[in-house]
């Protein structure tokens, strides 16, 4: 499960900058999730209160946030908004896109305490 191992190195990035900042323990961490990168936001929460564990993070709330897809379509030259990987454009119905956006997976905000 490639979540697992995603979640462990989100975890370990938030506690060394907790740990950086003094903290003795992290509250809430946001975490960005676009829809088109290949994470599934449930499978994640999961796996990071386990990642956790035993860690400075450990009982912290993990505010997952999806972030829309954006491709570039060629035929209909603009930008749409994409739900998923392969899907069509919205617009034209085509498949001739390029991923503009929407593939990230970060930590956006973090509380300590
Ligand atoms: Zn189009």
């Amino acid at each position: 499960m490639h979540e697992m191992s995603l979640a462990l190195a989100l975890v370990g990035l938030v506690e060394e900058r907790a740990r950086g900042e003094g903290a003795a323990r992290v509250l809430t961490v946001g975490v960005a999730v676009g829809r088109l990168g290949h994470v599934e936001p449930e499978a994640l929460a999961f796996c990071l209160d386990g990642a956790a564990r035993g860690t400075l993070v450990e009982g912290a709330r993990f505010a997952i946030e999806e972030r829309p897809g954006r491709a570039w379509c060629f035929d209909c030259a603009a930008e749409v908004g994409l739900d998923r990987r392969g899907a069509p454009c919205p617009g034209c119905g085509g498949h001739m896109l390029r991923v503009a956006g929407g593939e990230e997976l970060r930590v956006t905000t973090m509380e300590i305490a």
